[in-house]
This record gives C-alpha cells, sequence and structure tokens, in this order.
C-alpha cells in the first residue's frame, strides 16, 4: 500500500479508526494524563478536559469524548448534546479565567481520529490575525506551580 510522506501509515490509520492502540481510549480508561501531552482538569459528562501541556497559547485545552467516534455525527443525538455542552462549558470557563477577545473550538482529529477539540483563546495582539493559530508555534512551558495555578483558574470557572 502506497505512503504518503507525513501520513500514518495507512494500516496504523485504519487501526486507530477502529480504536485499536488509541492514545486517547488509553487515557480516558486510566485517568492518567500523559505529561507530555498535558494535565487533567476535570471530568465532565461526556469528556475530560485536559490543559495542554505548551502553554504558547495561554489557556490552551483539549476536550476528549469519553467515547472512541471519529466524528461528532458518530454520537447518538443524546451524547452529541452532552460532548457540545460540555465544550461549551470549557470554553466559556476559559473565557472567564483568562478573558480572551475570542475563543476558537477546532475539532480536527487528523493526527488522532478519537473525538476531540481544541479550544483555543485569542489574545488581542496575537501572531495569527484573522487565522486559525498554530499552538504548537512555539513551546512555552510552565513550572508545575504555574501549571496548577492555571488549573485552578478554570475549574473555580467550570
Ligand atoms: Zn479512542
Amino acid at each position: 500500500m502506497a505512503e504518503f510522506a507525513g501520513w500514518a501509515p495507512r494500516e496504523r490509520w485504519d487501526a486507530l479508526v477502529r480504536g485499536e492502540g488509541c492514545p486517547v481510549c488509553a487515557e480516558v480508561a486510566s485517568g492518567e494524563t500523559p505529561r507530555e501531552h498535558g494535565l487533567f482538569v476535570a471530568d465532565l459528562e461526556m469528556s475530560r478536559l485536559r490543559l495542554a501541556a505548551n502553554q504558547f497559547v495561554t489557556g490552551y485545552c483539549v476536550l476528549l469524548c469519553r467515547r472512541h467516534v471519529g466524528e461528532p455525527y458518530d454520537l447518538s443525538t443524546e451524547e452529541r448534546a452532552m460532548f457540545f455542552e460540555d465544550m461549551a462549558r470549557a470554553g466559556q470557563a476559559l473565557g472567564r479565567a483568562f478573558q480572551p477577545l475570542k475563543m476558537n473550538f477546532q475539532i480536527l482529529g487528523n493526527a488522532v481520529p478519537h473525538l476531540h477539540a481544541h479550544i483555543l483563546p485569542r489574545y488581542y495582539g496575537d501572531p495569527a490575525p484573522h487565522r486559525p493559530i498554530d499552538p504548537d508555534q512555539q513551546r512555552v512551558l510552565l513550572t508545575p506551580g504555574e501549571y496548577t495555578e492555571r488549573i485552578e483558574l478554570i475549574r473555580a470557572a467550570l
């Protein structure tokens, strides 16, 4: 089977779509957030919220669906309503906590096909006016105390 630069081998992708070796399923099941990805913030109705390790975008979080589906339309109507309610609630909490200019919600899944939403507060003067921002454009890591402070701010706003 042909392979294309930057893409996972097709068999690997197909296995991930089936949930085999899915890192998000492992994270949701274990309750452990791999440190390189971020830190656990909260379990919501249909999802788990984590603060991204890279805080180049202040408050950047990822919302992981509890169930392994590729797309929002693969959820039942009830599950979908819960997932989007969680997303709105998390976004609102980030808005309260960090007072950004705008909130971006990105459901992509091009690397890991397990439904998740990147929630990115946007700040006036950030380096991507009129466009989606690349949260990995730079790497900004915090001290353990700074992560804790940020997580507590978000939890208080949820
Ligand atoms: Zn999964």
